[in-house]
Parts: structure tokens; sequence; C-alpha cells
């Protein structure tokens, strides 16, 4: 059962009220379909090959996912397109919003390019709404994975990959410049497969010790899910100590492991992700102890739909002393996700933001597949939202019979 009493305030995950008071009985009813669907991951594996086809055949079929799965989980195609979206999230509920250009997969300088001068669009947008208080971007949205790689395994690079390099680097120092020239906005660097791991961690850090003196403005991503982030935790501290900057962190679990396990069977190593998921969640709830302990040298942002490790989060602020409206502690779902856990955290006055996915439908195919495989494989996830999505409509319908007699 998830209630839990934090000082009078009752913060309730089945408030169901409260979590869809942004969603019509329409909006439900579509979900629930949306979310049994995905809950059969053999129709998810299916339809992946089948609408990458159908884009390359340009078969018509943007409309269907444009009134499905693209809704759900994506903001719009534009910043105007989501401009309704998270201002209903601030009025009905007071969750905040992250806007997260949402184009993957695509490797070339020309996409690279767009996606800065996206970014800074958003930066500039963003400033002005106050209920948006970060950006966010994938490094692999600005340059290969496969340069990362090579600067992460400290390999030889050609001339044209230095040029690259010297290229990722200017748009990465471009974003983070341009969001610390702001009042308050911050920005997030989301992690992605480990092998890029430590060229972005050295470019995120640079950024840090340049940018984060006055105020917190770059956060990295931790994925606990890999045995080693517990000690990284800790070499972070020891960098904000030593530069007397505040470390921004956004501590996951990690959502790559499959094609981690995959590369390294492939190639004979040991996989970096640990063994099974009570040892992740082991991790997960060291590494959130270690920063709350450290609260001095990091802003935090949780980014989970876990209701249990929500919960503890919740419990470990109390015990601490720390109030729901700190600025220094953040909980973060995705747009589409876990409304429930948003919407009455946001309720009891903890700070919480959505993802706020946007992008051409066509090119955030990548990311709605990822969304319907984790919505899938996580088993329970889509289990839940139908559950609380029946349940809200019943005690809706349950109400107009009342005021109906
Ligand atoms: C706001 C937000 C931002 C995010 N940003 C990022 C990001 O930048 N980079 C990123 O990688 N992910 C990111 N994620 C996704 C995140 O890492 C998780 O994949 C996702 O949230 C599911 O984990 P959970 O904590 O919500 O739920 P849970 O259901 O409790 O955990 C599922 C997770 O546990 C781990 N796990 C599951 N089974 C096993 C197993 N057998 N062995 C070991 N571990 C296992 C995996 O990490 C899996 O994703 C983000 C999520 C949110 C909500």
């Amino acid at each position: 059962m998830s209630t839990i009493v934090i000082m009078s305030e009752i913060l309730n995950f089945n408030n169901t009220e409260f979590a869809f008071s942004t969603k019509s009985n329409v909006e439900l009813k579509k979900a629930k379909f949306l979310f049994g669907i995905l809950r059969y991951g053999p129709l998810t594996k299916l339809g992946k090959p089948i609408l990458e086809l159908a884009f390359n055949m340009r078969l018509p079929v943007q409309g269907l996912l444009r009134q499905t799965i693209f809704s759900q989980f994506c903001g719009g195609e534009n910043l105007l397109d989501c401009k309704s979206e998270i201002d209903k999230l601030y009025a009905k509920g007071k969750v905040m919003s992250i806007l997260d250009y949402s184009v993957e997969g695509i490797e070339s300088e020309t996409s690279f390019d767009n996606t800065l001068d996206t970014l800074l669009k958003v930066c500039q947008f963003s400033e002005s709404q106050e209920q948006i208080p970060f950006l966010v971007f994938k490094p692999t949205g600005i340059g290969r994975l496969d340069i990362f790689r090579k600067i992460s395994e400290d390999a030889a690079l050609s001339i044209s990959e230095s040029e690259e390099w010297g290229r990722i680097r200017k748009r990465f120092e471009t974003i983070c410049e341009a969001v610390s020239k702001t009042d308050s906005l911050k920005i997030m660097v989301d992690a992605e497969e480990s092998w890029s791991h430590i060229a972005v961690d050295r470019l995120t850090e640079e950024m840090m010790i340049k940018y984060n003196k006055s105020r917190t403005v770059v956060f990295t991503t931790v994925q606990l899910y890999l045995d080693h982030k517990l000690n990284y935790l800790k070499t972070l501290k020891g960098l904000g100590d030593k530069n007397h900057v505040k470390v921004g962190v956004k501590l996951v679990r990690g959502a790559y492991m499959e094609k981690e396990r995959n590369r390294a069977l492939r190639m004979g190593y040991k996989s970096p992700v640990c063994q099974d998921k009570a040892t992740t969640d082991k991790n997960f709830n060291d590494g959130l102890d270690y920063v709350l302990e450290n609260l001095d040298f990091f802003d935090l942002f949780l980014g989970t739909h876990n209701e249990f490790s929500c919960e503890q989060l919740v419990h470990k602020l109390t015990a601490h002393n720390i109030t729901s409206t700190d600025d220094r502690v953040w909980f973060g779902q995705l747009f589409g996700m876990s409304d429930n856990i948003s919407f009455n955290l946001a309720k009891a006055g903890y700070n919480v933001v959505k993802y706020v996915p946007f992008g051409p439908i066509k090119d955030v195919l990548p990311y709605l597949i990822r969304r319907a495989e984790e919505n899938s494989s996580v088993g329970s996830q889509s289990s839940r939202e139908i559950e609380l999505i029946k349940s809200e409509l019943l005690r809706r319908k349950e109400l107009s019979i009342k005021a109906n007699t």
C-alpha cells in the first residue's frame, strides 16, 4: 500500500483523482488501451520492425502514431505544441517540465548542429517559463557515439576525428554556457552507453568546474545499475570539494541493460551491469544515501518510476529535516508515465519535473520504441498504469451515478 504519513501530510500514490486531473475519460480509455497493448511483449517486438518498414516504405502511419503512442509519451512535434501540455501539468498539479528534444540515432554533422540550434531555442523559450527549471540533452545528440568511445578508450584519432571531437566539445560548451547565463535554468546531461562515459564524464566535469561556481547549473547522470558508479559519486564529491563547486547529479537505475550485456557477451568482457535487480536496487539505495549524506556538495535529481524509491527519498528527507520545497532536491518522471507519482509528490509540496519529449514523429521513433520496450519489459509498469486508470474511471463513474440519484 503506497501511503505514507509525513508531518501530518498524506502522500498517497493511489490518489487517482489528483494523478489524472489533466485527463478526460476519453484520454484515460485510450491510455488504458495503449498500455494493454504494450503489456504484451511479443506484440511490441513485432511492432518495431513493422513500424520501421512502414516508415522506410513511406506508408501513411504518422496519423495512427500521433493518435496513440506519440500523444501518450510526447508533448508534441515542436515547442508550440508542447506549450499546452506543460501549462496543463503546471496549472492542474504544479508539476514542472523539462523539454526533451528526443531525436535519436541520426549521426550526421547537420543533425548535430540542428540539435544544438534546437537546444539553444529551448533555452530561450524555457527562460521565460516559470514551470521549466531544466534543459536536457543526450551527448549522442551532438556527436557520434564512436568518437565518445574512442576518447573514453584513449584510442588514437585521425586528423578528421580530432576535428570532429573539437566540434563536439564546442557544442557541449555552447549549450552549457547559454544555460549558465540565464537566471536560474539548469542543464542535465543524460547518460547513455557505458563505453561513452569517460569522455562524457570528463566534459561534464569540466563544465561543472566552469559553471557551477555560484549556483548548480550542470547536472551529470549516474546510472547505478553499473557496479562501479557508487565509487564515481565519491570521485564527484572530491571534485566539488577541490574546486569549490556544487555537483548536480541525476540518479537513475539505467536504461541500456540489454545493450550493455549483449556487447559484453559479444566482445568477451564482464558486463558492468549489476548481476541482478536486487543488486541494482542496493547500489541505487546506497548511492541515494551517499548523496543525501553529502547534500552540502550535491544537488539531487532522482529519476525513477519506482514508487518505493520515491517513498524512500521522502522518508529520508524527513529524517534529515530537509523540507519538501528544498531546491537541492528534485524528483523526475517521464511524460505519459507514473502520473500518480508526479502529481501526488507535487501535491505534497515536492519539486517534481516531467521530461516532456518532443520532435518530428519520424525522428522520435527510436525514443517511442524504447518507451514501448520499457513498458513491456518492466512487466509490472504497464499493469500498474492500467490498474490506476481503471480505478479512476470507476471512481468517476460512481461519482456521476451518485450525482444523478
Ligand atoms: C526522469 C528520468 C530520467 C531518466 N534519464 C535516464 C538517463 O539519462 N540514462 C538512463 O540510462 N536512464 C534514464 N532513465 C531511465 C532509468 O534509468 C530506468 O531505466 C527507468 O526509470 C526504470 O527504472 P526505475 O527506477 O524507474 O524502475 P524499476 O522498475 O525499479 O527498475 C527497472 C530498472 O532496474 C534495472 N534492472 C532491471 N532488471 C535488472 C536485472 N536483472 N539486473 C540488473 N538490473 C536490473 C534496470 O536499470 C531497469 O531499467 C530516466 C528515467 C527517468 C524517470
